[in-house]
Formats: C-alpha cells, sequence, structure tokens
C-alpha cells in the first residue's frame, strides 16, 4: 500500500532509489544539501523539502542514504534531525553503510523516542540502484523488517534479514572487504600475465571461465584492460568502508590479516591521488609500485 516515505540523500544511489519509490506509487519527499538531487527526484515526480524537519514531519517511513556515519548522525541525531521531528512510530531504515556501532547507537536512541531504526546498507553499486537489482542486507527486529519488505522490494532483487541491529552493517563490511581483496588479485594476476609478455586480457577471459571467475572480474574486466577508472565506486569510499571493516573486526575481537594489508593497499591509493578513481585503479597503484 502507498506510504509518505521521507528520502534524505539524493546523491549517486540515492536519487535513483527515490525515484523507484516514487514510480511505485508512494508519496516521496526527499531533502539533500546539494540541489542536484533535488532536481532529479522533482523530475521524477517527487516532492521536494528544505530541511529534514519538513521532510519527515508527516512520514511514516524515513530512508537515510548518506556518504557515512557523521552524516547519518548529525541528521538523525541532530537538534533539528530525524528523531526530533518523525511521527511516534516512524520506520527509519538507514541504507548508508556506516559502522555497526554508530547502527546500534541509532537504534538504541530510536527505540528510546519510539521510532523503529533498520540498518539496511546495499551492494550492486549506481547500476544496482539505477537498475532496483540491489542486494540489500537488513539488521533489526523480525516486525520491522516485516514492515520495510515491500518497500525494499521496489529496491532491489535479493533482500535478506541478517540479524539484529548493526548485523546488515557486518554483513556490507565482510562484502566490502572480499570486493576490495579481489580486486587487488585480480589487478595482481593480470599484472603477471601482462609482465610475462602475454595478452592479459586474454589471460583474464579464460580465468574468467573457471573456478578463479568472479561477478567483480566480470564487472571489471574492461576497466582493467582498458585502464579506464572513472568511477563506479570511488577509491575513497572504499578507504571509508576498510576503516568500518577494521572498526568491526576490533568489535569482534578477530585479527584479519589480509584485510589488514587490502586496506593499507586502498589507504595508499587514495594518497596516491587515486581517491576520485574507481576502485580498480588499485591495478594503477600496483603498476606503479613496479615502476610499469
Ligand atoms: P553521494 O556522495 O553521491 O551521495 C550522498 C548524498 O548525501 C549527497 O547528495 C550529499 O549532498 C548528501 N548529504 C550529505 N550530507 C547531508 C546532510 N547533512 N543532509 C542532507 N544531505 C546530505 O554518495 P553515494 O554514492 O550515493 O553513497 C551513499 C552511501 O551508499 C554511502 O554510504 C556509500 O558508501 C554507499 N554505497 C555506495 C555505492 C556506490 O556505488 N556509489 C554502492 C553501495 C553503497
Amino acid at each position: 500500500s502507498a506510504q509518505t516515505i521521507a528520502f534524505i540523500g539524493l546523491g549517486i544511489m540515492g536519487a535513483p532509489m527515490a525515484g523507484h519509490l516514487v514510480a511505485a506509487g508512494h508519496q516521496v519527499r526527499g531533502h539533500d544539501i546539494a540541489p542536484a538531487g533535488l532536481a532529479q527526484l522533482s523530475a521524477a515526480g517527487g516532492e521536494t523539502a528544505g530541511s529534514v524537519a519538513e521532510a519527515v514531519a508527516e512520514a511514516d517511513v524515513v530512508i537515510t542514504m548518506l556518504p557515512n556515519h557523521p552524516q547519518v548522525e548529525a541528521v538523525v541525531l541532530g537538534e533539528d534531525g530525524v528523531l526530533s521531528h518523525a511521527k511516534p512510530n516512524t520506520l527509519l531504515i538507514d541504507m548508508s553503510t556506516i559502522r555497526p556501532e554508530s547502527s546500534q547507537t541509532i537504534a538504541r536512541q530510536g527505540a528510546e523516542r519510539g521510532i523503529r531504526v533498520l540498518d539496511a546498507p546495499v551492494s550492486g553499486g549506481q547500476a544496482g540502484a539505477v537498475e532496483a537489482s540491489l542486494s540489500i542486507m537488513v539488521g533489526g527486529s523480525d516486525d520491522d523488517f516485516a514492515s520495510a519488505e515491500a518497500i525494499l522490494e521496489s529496491l532491489g532483487t535479493t533482500i535478506v534479514h541478517v540479524g539484529p541491529a548493526g548485523a546488515g552493517q557486518v554483513v556490507k563490511a565482510a562484502n566490502q572487504l572480499l570486493v576490495a581483496g579481489i580486486i587487488a588479485l585480480n589487478a595482481e594476476a593480470l599484472l603477471l600475465l601482462e609482465s610475462s609478455g602475454l595478452d592479459g586480457r586474454k589471460g583474464m577471459e579464460v580465468l574468467a571461465g573457471g573456478l578463479a571467475g568472479s561477478t567483480v572480474l566480470n564487472r571489471k574486466i574492461d576497466n582493467f584492460a582498458n585502464r579506464e577508472f572513472s568511477p563506479g565506486f570511488r577509491i575513497d569510499l572504499h578507504d571509508k568502508d576498510m576503516g568500518i571493516v577494521e572498526s568491526a573486526a576490533r568489535t569482534a575481537g578477530v585479527g584479519l590479516p589480509l584485510a589488514g594489508q587490502v586496506a593499507q593497499l586502498v589507504a595508499a591509493a587514495k594518497a596516491h591521488g587515486l581517491g576520485g578513481h574507481d576502485h580498480s585503479a588499485l591495478l594503477a597503484l600496483i603498476e606503479d609500485l613496479n615502476g610499469k
């Protein structure tokens, strides 16, 4: 059934996602501090709001899709934020990628105000947001997940309730560790092939058909072969996410040695000036390390 949805954070991911909710028949009122996303939502038939308070006042559901935990905490917990202005029993679905601990704090403070909270980070990139084919990993209570399911089905194709508050963020952290690590290994494999005098693309194509094949390799093979690194998913967002991996591992009390190395590679790529490039640009860093 149609609901009134506030959507805060209309960036690369949020703007197309909000558009899908309009198309599904919901009344969507969006807010962003930048004008581009507001214009995109208006064009898709949504309403826009000049403040968080205005966006959430009448909402049944509030969705946030913001860069990182400082922005989410400001928008949700801040003086003029969601918790101060949403009606009791409103469902807040935070779809940003942030630290599990921050999601748990938000869920706890929400509960104190009678606001129901889910963490529901996504995987699938800009293409997944545009095509409504995201994978969505959800943390929170069974009842709240059940209330959110129909809305999430307008945004993604794989929607899984993975555990209590913060659990969605732990699964997303594992996702980001896998993606960065697999990119780095594919880059090293390609460098090995080319430095041995072979045709890198041919070699990677046969690997893609065997056990070493992966969604990452299928999606990134052109980026690698053509050294085409426009985003996509930016190195500086992945650097943020490797910090989340580190924080989650610390909370879980485990050491993840390869995660540490991958995090250092991503950090070095950012320091090397590659922060605005696609994460496949780890190849450019590894080539530079080798004087290639
Ligand atoms: P983005 O930078 O394009 O969008 C974030 C939006 O939030 C911007 O439009 C910005 O103006 C807005 N914003 C920032 N502070 C605000 C505030 N205080 N009030 C209102 N609006 C504010 O980022 P994105 O690529 O859309 O990513 C959003 C989240 O999704 C991040 O956590 C990212 O890690 C995650 N994510 C991104 C991708 C991807 O491929 N881009 C994939 C999966 C997950």
